[in-house]
């Protein structure tokens, strides 16, 4: 039995308490079409178990979510002719996450598709040095995963 939250949608999809359109599941995942697509064939590779983010996850369950997309785009890019894919996680509401379950995005790429990428900013002088040495320092005193 996985760990499920009452109020998530995707422990309720999971749960087949709400439909969706299935293209993978075993033991530890679910993949299906998400309902509102970036383009078509978009796909949310899911934990059954209910864990939040990439925060909350354990790595052996991640690798599992990740080797399930690696399976599934090749098959998306021949169904529906795109020739690229992004692949991205949303981790928290200011990342654009909405359903609290983490869930991998796997969305077929066209060149045309006008779908509008990155703004890149740029670093003063030393600025990038100096956060790279204060990121390894954060790094160095965390936990392992
Ligand atoms: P995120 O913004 O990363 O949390 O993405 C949540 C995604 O779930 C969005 O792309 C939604 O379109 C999708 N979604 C929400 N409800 C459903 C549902 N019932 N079936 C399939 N996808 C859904
Ligand atoms: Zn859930």
């Amino acid at each position: 039995m996985h760990n499920t939250s009452m109020d998530c949608i995707f422990c309720k999809i999971i749960a087949r308490k709400i439909p969706s359109d299935i293209v993978y599941e075993d033991d530890d995942v679910l993949a299906i079409l998400d309902i509102a697509p970036i383009n078509p064939g978009h796909t949310l590779v899911i934990p059954k178990r209910h864990v939040r983010d990439l925060l909350d996850v354990s790595p052996e369950a991640a690798a599992k979510v990740i080797s399930v997309a690696q399976r599934i785009a090749p098959a998306l890019l021949k169904v529906t002719g795109a020739p690229a894919f992004n692949c991205s996680i949303n981790n928290g509401p200011a990342s654009g996450q909405v359903v609290m379950h983490l869930h991998v995005h796997v969305i077929p790429r066209h060149p045309s598709d006008g779908l509008i990428s990155w703004v890149h900013g740029k670093y003063e002088p030393g600025e990038s040095a100096a956060l790279a040495q204060r990121i390894v320092a954060a790094m160095a005193v965390m936990p392992k995963v």
